[in-house]
């Protein structure tokens, strides 16, 4: 798993990093579509930033 919380607050989560660029490709979207983040900036925002999340038991 992969997570990044979001500057807003949001906090997303998915699979993989893969999975993560479209899951936070679909909250700027909605959320924050003033940020004209591409692909490539969302990508190396959570490489710099994503970390893996506390596994749940
Ligand atoms: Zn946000």
């Amino acid at each position: 798993m992969r997570a990044i919380d979001c500057e807003c607050g949001h906090h997303l989560e998915a699979t993989d990093l893969e999975a993560l660029v479209e899951e936070t490709r679909r909250h700027v979207a909605e959320q924050h579509p003033q940020l004209q983040a591409g692909e490539d900036d969302i990508r190396a925002l959570l490489e710099d930033r994503s970390y893996e999340p506390a596994p749940v038991r």
